[in-house]
């Protein structure tokens, strides 16, 4: 049946906002969220602050949050999954389950919105032993211990004196298939690299690195604040394996501007990385068919002028579901997506 109704599918950031903008520009919405609790990876994966101003994660995602449970015109559903898609855009069918029960709403538009995970540090890139060292962790880890207020040497609990981050683990990488670069890990190393300076002031902290990548106002926010007031030491080089050695990790590798190998010690290694679609990004690209990129995100129908609409006339995606994706990104496709749901709704002459 013809529907006026939007219906997104992950309330994350992206979700969130496309909610917001398309329930503002007059359409009833149903947010749909796998998981008990909506925010995406900043909450469910207990991020500190948020770049490039340091905002405290949690609150930014509440004021998001609040944005769609006040809106009468959104019904947010958590703990829901979305179980079919039938019909075509304008009059869509969508079946969902949730504390196994079923139902069905109809839409006029659906805005997929399902987001990343971290890439596996212990799937590939095994020389780093992610699983078989305590103090081998990743920026999603240390996200989590920044958030705490207390940055410690996880096998002893006790203060690190070396802290290192090695980029572009999971990213950048012909030999495991991922060759994009996902965008973020940069800005995350060098903003907790700060963070750590400022809660542990005598640790040393490196970044080893291929070529540091900041977008934007992040370069002057973040790396050289990092670099020239919170003395954070950029290295160029390749690091190839971690070993443990007298209680403290021996990392190995070759300093690329030097040109020679390398062996440092540290306490704390911080593995940065990348971004891979979601297990929901993969579910939901299936029961939509919409065609996906060798890497798993979906594809969009027009690429760089067009990078919301599907191969699916109705269905549209946005965020780190198309792709890797900083809070900037995502919130601008959510907008963009909100307004041609809207707008394809609005010209198949549905009153909204
Ligand atoms: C360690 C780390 C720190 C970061 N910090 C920053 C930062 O400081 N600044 C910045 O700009 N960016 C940051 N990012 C990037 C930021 O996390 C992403 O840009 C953002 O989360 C993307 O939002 P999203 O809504 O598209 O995806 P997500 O945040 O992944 O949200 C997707 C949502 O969809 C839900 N979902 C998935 N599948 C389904 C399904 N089948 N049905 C229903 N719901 C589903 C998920 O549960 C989730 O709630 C960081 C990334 C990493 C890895
Ligand atoms: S953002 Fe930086 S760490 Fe992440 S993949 Fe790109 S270059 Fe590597």
């Amino acid at each position: 049946m013809p529907s006026n109704r939007v219906v997104v599918i992950g309330a994350g950031p992206t979700g969130l906002e496309a909610a917001r903008l398309a329930a503002e520009l007059g359409s009833p919405v149903t947010l749909i969220e796998k998981k008990d609790v909506p925010g995406g990876m900043p909450i469910h994966a207990d991020y500190a602050a948020l770049t490039h101003h340091f905002r405290d994660a949690s609150e930014a995602m509440a004021e998001m949050i609040d944005a769609v449970t006040s809106n009468d015109l959104i019904d947010i559903r958590t703990g829901t999954e979305v179980t079919a898609v039938d019909g075509e855009a304008g009059a869509f069918t969508v079946g969902l389950a949730a504390n196994g029960s079923s139902e069905s709403v109809d839409a006029g538009a659906i805005i997929l919105a399902t987001g990343f995970q971290h890439f596996d540090p212990g799937r590939e890139t095994q020389q780093y032993q992610y699983y078989e060292l305590p103090d081998v962790v990743t920026i999603a880890d240390a996200e989590k211990m920044i958030k705490s207020g207390s940055f410690v040497t996880p096998s002893t609990g006790k203060t690190p004196e070396r802290v290192a981050f090695i980029q572009c683990v999971g990213s950048r990488d012909r030999q495991i298939g991922n060759e994009y670069c996902s965008k973020v890990c940069c800005g995350i190393s060098s903003k907790q690299a700060i963070e750590i300076r400022q809660m542990v002031p005598d640790a040393r902290v490196f970044i080893f690195y291929i070529d540091m990548r900041m977008y934007g106002y992040w370069e002057n926010e973040i790396y050289w604040p990092a670099q020239e007031e919170h003395k954070v030491n950029y290295i160029k080089g390749i690091i190839t394996e971690i070993l443990p050695k007298g209680g403290r990790l021996v990392v190995r590798g070759e300093d690329t501007t030097m040109g020679r190998p390398m062996e440092v010690e540290m306490d704390v290694v911080i593995l940065a990385v990348g971004m891979e679609p979601s297990e929901g990004t993969t579910a939901m690209s299936g029961i939509l068919n919409l065609p996906t990129n060798k890497y798993g995100f979906v594809e969009t129908a027009h690429d760089i002028l067009d990078t919301v609409t599907t191969t699916v006339p109705g269905i549209f995606a946005a965020g780190a579901a198309v792709g890797p994706a900083d809070l900037d990104d995502s919130i601008a496709s959510a907008g963009a997506a909100a307004a041609k749901a809207v707008s394809l709704i609005r010209s198949a002459g549905v009153p909204v």
